[in-house]
């Protein structure tokens, strides 16, 4: 279904004129999980992709999750302290795991139902959409299940355990059906205003 170049925090996905292409979580427009598949859940994503044209992929819920921090991959490196080759997944599950545990979250955005920053994964992101140096999100929260929609800029989404200092915030609570699509979605952009948060001192 997909595969991710761990070294670069990409997912692979497939493109119909170069085969595959390599895409970042923030060229990513929809990600829909498909009624009816429960173990593991099947996500239907539809990505910019460096082609030129939109593309939709079916995408595990693992791969969704967690291709980004190479924890699936099973590359190895060599280890300039041992001169071994090591399994990539074991290392970068390391890193991740040292990250959580300080408490910082590879993703996270900000809930406006709850006015509080919530850690999510990338299978609670709804909908994305360019919007001049930043993107805007539509994220579901986990926690309490409203939609917020978050401004942020592409590390924030593409780089894990990178978190915007400031981002913005539409000013207002989404229902489950308010954001259906692409259409829907940049209406509300274009009529929306955005509150600054803080998410760092
Ligand atoms: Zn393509
Ligand atoms: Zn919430």
């Amino acid at each position: 279904m997909s595969g991710v170049d761990a070294l670069t925090g990409t997912y692979r996905l497939p493109c119909p004129s170069a085969g595959s292409s390599r895409v970042l979580l923030s060229s990513f427009r929809e990600i829909e999980r498909l009624a009816g598949s429960a173990h593991p859940a099947v996500y239907r994503v539809v990505f910019r992709c460096d082609c030129g044209e939109d593309h939709v992929a079916l995408v595990g819920h693992d791969a969704l999750d967690w291709s980004p921090l190479g924890l699936d991959d099973d590359a190895t490196y060599l280890n300039l302290m041992t001169s071994r080759r090591d399994g990539l997944a074991s290392e970068l599950a390391g890193l991740a795991s040292a990250h959580i545990g300080r408490g910082e979250w590879p993703w996270c955005f900000f809930c406006y139902l709850e006015n509080a920053l919530r850690p999510v994964t990338p299978s609670a992101f709804r909908l994305l959409a360019p919007a001049s140096h930043a993107v805007a999100v539509a994220v579901r929260c986990p926690a309490c299940g409203s939609t917020s929609v978050n401004l942020v800029t592409r590390p924030h989404l593409d780089v894990p355990f990178h978190t915007d200092a400031r981002i913005g915030v539409v000013a207002h609570v989404f229902e489950g059906d308010a954001l259906r699509t692409r259409e829907a979605f940049r209406a509300e952009l274009q009529s929306s205003s955005f509150d600054e948060k803080r998410l760092r001192l």
